[in-house]
């Protein structure tokens, strides 16, 4: 299996933006832009535009995913979302380890592995996040930090279960601060991430898992990179939020 076999999956990630009227709004405009693509489209928002969402985007192509969930089904845990909620509102898709999760809300390994899992036992697809810090990238060590996500969140999910994940390359570096990975540079941290999971599991499995690049990806740079052997798609962040731009992006995918 190749990537011609894959199906490239263009999700936006709204971050905490957009209220349920400006979310209505947004996703009204552009469903008639994406209408035809090739590719998945999926836009991530937040829990409170959710339910609008859903409805708005009912009888096209765009399907809503949530930008966390907790792995436990219920109980004490103030101010959380479960995966039963996310399901019975339509929700299809979860992002998870986010590198803003990991950065300012004490998101580690162990619990994104503990939300991939119960988003899968759920029956909800995971957008599992991994990337490396500048620092990093310039110790040399992107591959070592890439493996290490890559292994721990994806602890005891099966062979099966994980052709239902979507990974996201998404180097900390590179989110929300205009500068993009090159094309190569995205290829090779994505080749890299298949060869893990072909290590983990099989190459079958690793050559049908969709593997996304993220980082100030935007209606300039998205056909060079989605154009790569092993970029399978893209989590949008800032270009997510004007309709054109993510059409533009869509679009690329379908070329
Ligand atoms: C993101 O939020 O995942 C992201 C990639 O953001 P941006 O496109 O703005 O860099």
């Amino acid at each position: 299996m190749n990537k011609t076999l894959r199906k490239a999956v263009i999700a936006g990630n709204w971050k905490m933006n957009k209220t349920p009227s400006e979310a209505k709004a947004l996703l009204t405009e552009i469903a008639p832009l994406v209408k035809d693509a090739e590719a998945e489209v999926i836009a991530c928002v937040p829990y409170v535009d959710i339910a609008v969402a859903v409805e708005t985007v009912k009888g096209t192509n765009i399907k809503i995913g949530a930008e966390n969930a907790h792995w436990e089904e219920k109980g004490a845990f103030t101010g959380e979302i479960s995966t039963g909620m996310l399901k019975e509102i339509g929700v299809e898709y979860v992002v998870l380890g986010h590198s803003e999760r990991r950065q300012y809300f004490g998101e580690t390994d162990e619990t994104v592995n503990l939300r991939t899992k119960a988003v899968l036992a759920a029956g909800l697809k995971p957008i599992v996040c991994v990337g490396e810090l500048l620092k990093e990238r310039e110790t040399n060590i992107t591959q070592e930090v890439i493996a290490r996500q890559i292994k721990l969140d994806l602890l005891g999910v099966s062979a099966e279960d994980v052709k239902n994940v979507v990974i996201a390359y998404e180097p900390v570096w590179a989110i929300g601060t205009g500068k993009t990975a090159t094309a190569e540079q995205a290829e090779e941290v994505c080749a890299f991430i298949r060869e893990t999971l072909a290590k983990l599991y099989s190459k079958e499995v690793a050559d049908s898992i969709t593997i996304q690049y993220g980082g100030s990806m935007n209606d300039g740079n998205a056909a060079e990179l989605l154009g790569k052997e092993n970029v399978d798609g893209g989590l949008i962040g800032g270009a997510s939020l004007v309709a054109e731009k993510f059409a533009a992006i869509v679009s690329a995918a379908n070329a």
